[in-house]
C-alpha cells in the first residue's frame, strides 16, 4: 500500500518525520508492508501531519497524525481505519478542498515534489511544451489575454512587463523571481518550492523563452531552507532531463536557473533591492526609472516577478490564456492562492477564483476563530495591509473592489484577529515593524516609522491625546506621500485603519474627536 505522508515545513514543524519513522516501524513490526512517498501539503494545516492512503476509490485522509496516534491506528487496521477518529474519508471530497478551484495548485500534496516523472504524469511540463510550439510573442500574448497580474501585491499586468522585455534589444536578459515571501501569515510562495518546484521552473523557462532571456534567478529567503533543498533538488532533475540548460528539450534555446538566498532583510522582497541583493550590494531600494523592464540586474533587461506569478504561467499556456480567464472577475482574472492564518481554526491555502468574499473565506473555509471568540478585525495583504472591518467583509476578492474600500489584496496573506486584539497595539506595531524593517534611503521611512511609534504611545498613554492624533494623520500623510517604496508607503495603511475604524481602542470615541 502507497501512503503518503507530507514533507512541507508546516508538517515537519508538528512531526511529520517522526510520524514517517513510526508508520515504517510499526508497519515492519506487523509484517504490513508500506511504500511510504513523501508529498507536498494539501493546504489543510490544522490537519497536520496529514497520512494519505492510496485506494481504488482515491487517497484516504488521516490527520492530525501525531507519533502516538500511530499504534492505534494500526490497532484500528490502518491503512484501512475507518473506524479510528482521525479518519476522515476521501481527501478530494473533504468540504475545504472540494470547494476550491486549485489551477494552480492542481497537484500540491498530490505528487512527490522532487519527482519529474510524477510531475509529468500529472500534466507538468505541458505548458512548455505548448510554449515551444509558439512564437515568443505568441506566449507574450498567452500571458497578457489570461489577465495574469503580479501576485506578489503590485498587481502589475504581467503581459505588459513581459513585452517591455521582449521589447528592449540587450545581450543578455534575466528572468527574477522574488521568492522572499516576508510578509506575516503568507506562505503561498513557501509550498510552492516546497511541494510543486517544478511549476516555478517552468513558468520562469516559459518566461524566459517569451522574452529571449538565457538565465534566471530564484531568490529565495534564508528562513526557507526546505524550499531551497526542493528547489536545488529540482533543478538538478531538470537540468539532467534536458528540461534546462543550452538546449531545453532541443529546441536550441538555452534557459538555466539558479536559486540565490537571501538574508533576513524585509526590504529585499522589494524588486530593486532584491536586484541589489543578488548583484551582492546591500539591500537597498533603488529610485525608479529606470523600470528593471529596462534596466534590472546588472542592468540589463530583467523580468521579475514573484513565485505565485510564475507558478501561473504553466497552465495558462497548457490549457490557453480563455480557460484562466474564465475564472474571476473585473480585472482580476484567474485564482488567487489564499492563505488563512492568524486566530483562526482551520487554517491553510485555499485557491478560489476572484471574486469570493473574505467572510466566505474566513467563516466557510477557516471555521471562525481558534479562541472561538468573534472575529475583530482581518488583516489582508501583509503587515502593510489595512485592518479590514467587518462592513467589508463580504465584498468580493478583487483589486478594484478592495482598493475602492480602502483594502489591499497583497499576496493574498489573511491574518484573522479576534475581539481580544488592541487595535491600537496593533498599529503601534505597524510602525515598529517599519523602523525595523527600513532600509534608510530616504527620510520619511526611516524617522517616520520611530517617530510613529512614539506618537501612538503618547495618544494611548493620554498625552495631549487630540494633538497627537493630529500628528500622526500628519505623519502618516508624509510617509504615504513622501517614501521611495511600498515599505514607507504602506505602513501608514494599517496604522490608520485601525485609528479610523476602532478609535476606541485608542481612548477616542469617534475617529471625528481628532
Ligand atoms: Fe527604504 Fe523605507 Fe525608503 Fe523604502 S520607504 S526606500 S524601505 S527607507
Amino acid at each position: 500500500t502507497t501512503i503518503y505522508i507530507p514533507r512541507d515545513s508546516a508538517a515537519l514543524a508538528v512531526g511529520a518525520n517522526r510520524v514517517a519513522k513510526k508508520m515504517a516501524e510499526e508497519a515492519a513490526a506487523r509484517g504490513i508492508e508500506l511504500n511510504i512517498v513523501r508529498n507536498g501539503s494539501r493546504g489543510m494545516m490544522w490537519l497536520e501531519t496529514l497520512v494519505e492512503v492510496a485506494t481504488p476509490a482515491g487517497r484516504v485522509a488521516y490527520g492530525p497524525v501525531t507519533v502516538k496516534d500511530v499504534p492505534a491506528l494500526f490497532d484500528a487496521g490502518f491503512p484501512s481505519a475507518e473506524s479510528h477518529p482521525l479518519h476522515h474519508g476521501l481527501t478530494d471530497a473533504m468540504p475545504y478542498l472540494k470547494g476550491q478551484e486549485r489551477l494552480t495548485f492542481a497537484r500540491m500534496g498530490i505528487t512527490d515534489p522532487v519527482s519529474l516523472p510524477d510531475y509529468e504524469a500529472h500534466e507538468g511540463y505541458a505548458g512548455l511544451r505548448a510554449a515551444l510550439a509558439l512564437a515568443p510573442e505568441a506566449i507574450v500574448q498567452q500571458v497578457f489575454d489570461s489577465g495574469l497580474r503580479g501576485r506578489g501585491g503590485a498587481a502589475f499586468p504581467a503581459g505588459i512587463k513581459w513585452k517591455t522585455v521582449a521589447g528592449v534589444q540587450a545581450a543578455q536578459k534575466y528572468i527574477v523571481c522574488n521568492a522572499d515571501e516576508g510578509d506575516s501569515g503568507t506562505f503561498s510562495d513557501r509550498m510552492t518550492m516546497e511541494g510543486d518546484p517544478f511549476m516555478l521552473i517552468e513558468g520562469m523557462t516559459i518566461a524566459g523563452l517569451a522574452v529571449g532571456a538565457t538565465r534566471g534567478y530564484i531568490y529565495c529567503r534564508s528562513e526557507y531552507p526546505h524550499a531551497i533543498a526542493a528547489l536545488n533538488e529540482a533543478i538538478v532533475n531538470a537540468e539532467a532531463a534536458g528540461f534546462l540548460g543550452d538546449n531545453v528539450l532541443g529546441s536550441g534555446k538555452a534557459f538555466r536557473l539558479e536559486v540565490r538566498k537571501g538574508a533576513g532583510s524585509y526590504v529585499c522582497g522589494e524588486e530593486t533591492a532584491l536586484l541589489e541583493s543578488i548583484e551582492g550590494k546591500r539591500g537597498i531600494v533603488r529610485a525608479k526609472p529606470p523600470l528593471p523592464a529596462i534596466e534590472g540586474l546588472f542592468g540589463q533587461p530583467t523580468v521579475i516577478n514573484n513565485v505565485i506569478t510564475f507558478a501561473s504561467v504553466p497552465v495558462i499556456l497548457a490549457k490557453g490564456a480563455e480557460h484562466y480567464k474564465n475564472f474571476g472577475m473585473g480585472r482580476s482574472r484567474g485564482t488567487l492562492p489564499m492563505q488563512l492564518a492568524g486566530n483562526i481554526k482551520h487554517g491553510g491555502l485555499v485557491e478560489k477564483a476572484f471574486g469570493v468574499s473574505l467572510r466566505e473565506l474566513v467563516m466557510d473555509y477557516g471555521g471562525g476563530t481558534m479562541s472561538g471568540r468573534p472575529i475583530k478585525a482581518i488583516q489582508v495583504g501583509g503587515p502593510l495591509g489595512p485592518y479590514v472591518p467587518e462592513k467589508h467583509w463580504d465584498l468580493p476578492f478583487d483589486y478594484e473592489s478592495f482598493a475602492a474600500a480602502g483594502a489591499t489584496v497583497g499576496h493574498g496573506g489573511i491574518v484573522v484577529h479576534d475581539d481580544t486584539a488592541d487595535m491600537a497595539e496593533l498599529a503601534r506595531y505597524a510602525m515598529e515593524f517599519c523602523k525595523l524593517e527600513s532600509c534608510g534611503k530616504c527620510t520619511p521611512c526611516r524617522i517616520g516609522s520611530t517617530r510613529g511609534v512614539e506618537v501612538i504611545d503618547k495618544i494611548t498613554r493620554n498625552q495631549n491625546r487630540a494633538q497627537q492624533v493630529i500628528l500622526l494623520r500628519d505623519l502618516c500623510d508624509t510617509m504615504v506621500n513622501g517614501s521611495l517604496c511600498a515599505m514607507g508607503n504602506m505602513t501608514p495603511l494599517p496604522v490608520l485603519s485601525a485609528l479610523n475604524h476602532w478609535p476606541q481602542d485608542f481612548g477616542l470615541e469617534t475617529p471625528d474627536q481628532a
